[in-house]
Parts: C-alpha cells; structure tokens; sequence
C-alpha cells in the first residue's frame, strides 16, 4: 500500500492530538485509556466499525491466564481483573479454562502451572479420575494422564466489549470516523499527515473483501480523499498493521494467517455447565449458547488474507475426528455452520507494543503500534491499551514494564517465544 496520489489542496483536514488508526478490540482499549489519562482530541479511523471482517468480530471469546511467558499470564490477569469487574457489561464467564494433558505433555503443564500459581493464578491439577468426575462427558481417556483447569479462565462476549471501550471511550470526547481507509502517511510539521480515502455510504460485503483483500475492484468505488493532522499516529490495525507500517514507512515483521471456527450441534451432550476445553490434538471448543464452537489451527495455512471458509470439509476433517476420539456423546455431532477470520502472527507469537523504533534504534517521534496479537489479542486487550496509553502520557509503563512487547526485540534476538499458543 502506497499514497496512490497526493491529497489535493481542497482535500478535506481533519485535526486531531492523536490518530488510532484501526477501531477492533485493540484500537478502542487504546483510545479508551488515553482519554481516561486526559488525552482530548483523539480520533479512531476505521474503514469498517461494524467490524464484520476484523478479528475482533470473528474470535472465539476465550480469556485465560494459562501463559508460558510471566509478561503474558500478567497481561491476561490484568485484563481478566477488568472484565470481572464489568462482568455483566462485557459477557464475561469465569467457567474455565480445561486442559486435556497426556503423559508426554503432562509435566510441561505442571511446570507451567506452578509459574501462573506463582504469579498468582489458580490452576488445579487433575488425574483422569477426577477429570472424568468433574467432566462426565468426557469419557474417552485412555491416552490422556491428566488435566489442568484454571476456574478464573472464561468467556467475553467481545462484541460487547469492544461497545464498552468504545462507548467509554466516546464519554470522554474520543471520534470515531468509519468507511475511512488509510493510505499512507508521513513526518508533517513536528507531527504527521495521514492520508486516507472514505465512503459516504456503508459499503456491501464484496465491497468490503475488495478493500481488505486489496483487490483492483476498490478503485471503482466512490472514493472522497481525506487527510489527517495529528500529533502522533498509533497502528491499531490488526491482521493489516503490516500494511499499515509500510504505508508509514516502517516495516513489521507479522503476517495475517487464515484461522477457522465451527458451530456444531452437540447432539445431546449439555456443554453449557463447561468452559473452553482443549483437546491435545490441538481442536478446542467451547459452549455457544445451547450448540458447541470449536476451532483448529490448521498447521499448514499458509499467509494472507483469506476468509474463505472451508464448510463441512473443515468440520470433517479437522474438527469431529478429535472430539469422536474424545466422547462416546460426540459420535453424533453435526455441523450447523462457521466462518474464518484472521490471526495477526509475529515471529515470536507475542504481542507488539510500544513506540515504533526506527532502523537506527531511536524511536519515531509521535508514531506507535500495538498489534500482532497472534491469536490472543481479546483477552489481552484491556492490558494493552492501559500500557501503551502509560507509556504515550507519562513516558513509562507503570502497571506493568511492557518494554520487551517492543519489536526491536526481533533485531536484539530476545524473543518472548510462547508456546501456549492454540
Ligand atoms: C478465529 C479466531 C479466533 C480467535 N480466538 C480468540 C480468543 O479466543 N481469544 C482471544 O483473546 N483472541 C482470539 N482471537 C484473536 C483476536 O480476535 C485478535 O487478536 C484481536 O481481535 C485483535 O484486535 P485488533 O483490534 O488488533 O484487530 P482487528 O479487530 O482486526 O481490528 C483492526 C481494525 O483495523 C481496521 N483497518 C485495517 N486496515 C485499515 C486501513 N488501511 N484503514 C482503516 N482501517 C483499517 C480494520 O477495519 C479493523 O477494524 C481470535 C482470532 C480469530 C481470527
């Protein structure tokens, strides 16, 4: 993505302190906490706020605790600790995280568990006696040796919650410009000129896939050139911040990658008393209202915009063999529907978080990121917004030290590899 053509001088100017480019889950938190630490003027672009084809629409809605990496268990907890406390606003469940363990991946989980017990994070731990008292249904186990379940893990609705941080967010002044689609940008007068395209009327869903997918169709739409002042800029952009980075002249080293969910019918197995439970092969599920959701990350996706969705194929193929194998219940089950959004994926699978820094190592005056979530940015995006807003306004993190979400960790090779990724 480039500045295709230069903004011309009846262009409409918008002015503001500070422009989140991107309104999901990420970009509300941010402009969320920036207005609580008394940042007025702050507008959020969004070529979509419906959000039909961002992450934060299409996730499966599970916050857990259940970490590798120390910085990642304390953002969940941080997070969690929110969500509890507007339990009712944002669909927050505390039924649990359950972890299906086998005698290879057993002791991993225990050592594991003592770190998040240490941090302060209940995780009990299960033999399959206890496992199959606590979870009937779960009746297949001969190659399982255990479990471990974290009660405070859960469930957010996240379309409630990205309305929360929005709406606590538009009490306090914060814009919201939709149908507005970022070109490009650069350094302009001590802060920068963002230049950008919008629509005056909502755009269909092939219009919307266009635009996203970058297809030669958006150059037919009706397009009106817009251009923002701010004093500093924040890539709030998902599966796009990639794009978005280039556009403003710095690289980011993730990738979108095609994720898939499916409801299904249970089919006589009640999966309402439970929580998330996941399987060692990989699948989870979860309850969505009296039906199953469940996911897989399919090993061999390859990179980019996709969002095709696989149908009966994918239900069949990655899906019910798992949960046959697991439950006599679940030899019935079938397929009702799903869909396919994107994971936004960096080389270590941890977030990126913090002032954008430059090839030299100086930080980019007024420019920031926080995005890359790689498949957990629900849960933890109520700790993201709080430390990127900390670090704008009072120039260090304060809650948390969040230095190490930096990218620059990519270059200085100190990698926050997690391997509890699903
Ligand atoms: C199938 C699936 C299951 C998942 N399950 C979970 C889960 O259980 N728990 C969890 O915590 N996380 C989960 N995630 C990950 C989570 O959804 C994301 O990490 C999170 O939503 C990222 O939020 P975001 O605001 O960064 O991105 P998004 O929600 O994608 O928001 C980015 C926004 O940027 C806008 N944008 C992009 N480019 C431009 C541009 N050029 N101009 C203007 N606007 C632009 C888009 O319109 C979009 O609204 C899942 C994701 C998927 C796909």
């Amino acid at each position: 993505m480039g500045i295709s053509k230069s903004i011309s001088a009846r262009s409409p100017r918008k002015k503001s302190t500070t422009l989140i480019i991107g309104g999901g889950l990420i970009g509300s938190s941010v402009a969320m906490h920036l207005a609580r630490m008394g940042v007025r003027d702050i507008c959020v672009v969004d070529f979509d706020l419906e959000g039909s084809l961002s992450s934060s629409e299409l996730n499966a809605g599970g916050v857990r605790a259940t970490w590798g990496q120390p910085i990642n268990i304390r953002m969940s907890q941080i997070s969690i600790d929110y969500f509890a406390s507007v339990a009712e606003e944002v669909g927050y469940r505390p039924c649990g995280y359950l972890w299906l363990k086998t005698p290879e991946t057993m002791p991993a989980a225990l050592k594991a568990r003592d770190l998040q017990q240490s941090l302060g994070w209940e995780v009990q731990a299960w033999d399959v006696a206890e496992l199959r008292r606590r979870v009937p249904f779960i009746d297949k186990t001969d190659d399982l040796a255990g479990a471990v379940f974290a009660p405070r893990d859960g469930l957010v609705n996240p379309n409630l919650l990205k309305n929360h941080y929005r709406a606590k967010a538009r009490e306090l002044g914060v814009v919201f410009e939709d149908r507005t689609w970022v070109m490009g940008g650069a350094p302009h007068s001590g802060g920068w000129k963002v230049e950008a395209r919008q629509l005056h009327s909502p755009a269909f869903h092939e219009a919307k896939l266009a635009v996203f997918a970058g297809l030669p169709e958006m150059e037919g739409l009706p397009w009106t050139d817009v251009s923002f002042d701010a004093d500093r800029v924040i890539n709030c952009a998902g599966p796009w911040a990639p794009k978005i980075a280039a556009a403003l002249g710095y690289v980011c080293p993730s990738h979108p990658v095609r994720r898939q969910v499916c409801i299904f019918d249970s089919r006589g197995v009640d999966l309402t008393p439970y929580g998330m439970v996941v399987d060692p092969s990989g699948v989870y599920f979860h309850p969505e209202a009296t039906n199953g959701l469940a996911g897989f990350a399919t090993p061999d996706e390859p990179a980019g915009v996709n969002y095709e969705y696989d149908g009966e194929r994918f239900f069949e193929e990655s899906i019910w063999p798992a949960l046959y194998e697991r439950s006599t219940g679940f030899e019935q089950l079938k397929h009702l529907t799903g869909w396919a959004g994107l994971y936004e994926v960096s080389p270590d699978e941890s977030a990126i978080i913090g002032p954008v820094v430059g090839e030299l190592g100086a930080e980019r005056t007024g420019l920031y990121e926080a995005h890359s979530f790689s498949g957990h940015g629900a849960m933890h995006s109520y700790a993201a917004g709080l430390l990127l807003a900390e670090k704008i306004v009072k120039g260090r993190y304060e809650t948390l030290d969040a230095s190490c979400f930096a990218a620059s960790r990519f270059a200085r090779g100190e990698l926050l590899r997690e391997h509890a990724v699903i």
